[in-house]
């Protein structure tokens, strides 16, 4: 899924359907404060972020999403003179386009940002891979397998996941889960974990009846199965 924050609304909307033709879930958001919202909401691998906003600068836009999500990020901006400047400020961008730009250049820059390997802050950094049945969580390589197969996680997922894997005795509660995974700025409804846990046991092949991996603690929240 490819977030789309720009407040030109016709931009982002050739944008996005370029994005949708070339095979890519899209969402917009035409202000900072939605982007921050909506990256929480549906936990994109790809945001694509205009500097110029009405409410909060994309820079600002951007720190606030670091806080709690490492999902790629592709910054927009009119003025030219100001990419040579954020690349040397390091400001946690994954890469940069000036306006005017061709939208199938666009297009082409999500596809290479996508296959470049992810150098992560991660939330665990052990040099182990966890074993649990037919699991494995290696946390050096951010890659979780099942079955010898790489799961497709949303960086919320994953970090849900480190986070069990690395205490498997231990029951975290929903409170702690957002504090840990999505950072102490957020506050919020504990709920949304229960949303990217019921994905993430999709994702793992297991149903909230018959946990193998995620297992559900009555009156606290969650912990880690021996799969
Ligand atoms: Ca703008």
């Amino acid at each position: 899924m490819v977030l789309v924050v720009e407040d030109e609304a016709a931009l982002s909307d050739v944008v996005q359907a370029y994005l949708a033709k070339a095979g890519y879930a899209t969402a917009g958001a035409r202000s900072g404060l939605e982007a921050v919202e909506r990256v929480r909401a549906l936990s994109p691998d790809v945001i694509i972020l205009d500097l110029g906003l009405p409410d909060l600068d994309g820079l600002e836009v951007l720190r606030r999403i670091r806080a709690f999500s490492d999902c790629y990020v592709l910054i927009t901006t009119a003025r030219s003179e100001e990419v040579d400047r954020l690349v040397g400020l390091s400001v946690g961008a994954d890469d940069y386009l000036t306006k005017p730009f061709s939208v199938r250049e666009l297009v082409a820059r999500v596809h290479a940002v996508l296959r470049r390997p992810r150098v992560e802050s991660g939330i665990a950094s052990s040099g182990t891979v966890l074993t649990f049945g037919a699991l494995e969580i290696d946390a050096t390589a951010q890659e979780v397998r099942l079955a010898g197969r790489p799961l497709p996680l949303t960086p919320i997922e994953r970090g849900l996941l480190m986070t069990l894997s690395h205490s498997p005795g231990q029951a975290f509660s929903r409170r702690q889960l957002m504090e840990i995974v999505w950072g102490d700025s957020w506050v919020g409804d504990d709920h949304l974990v229960d949303v990217h846990i019921a994905n993430l046991r999709r994702k793992l092949d297991e149903t909230a009846e018959y946990p193998r991996f995620v297992i559900t603690v009555r009156g606290i929240g969650y912990r880690m199965g021996k799969g």
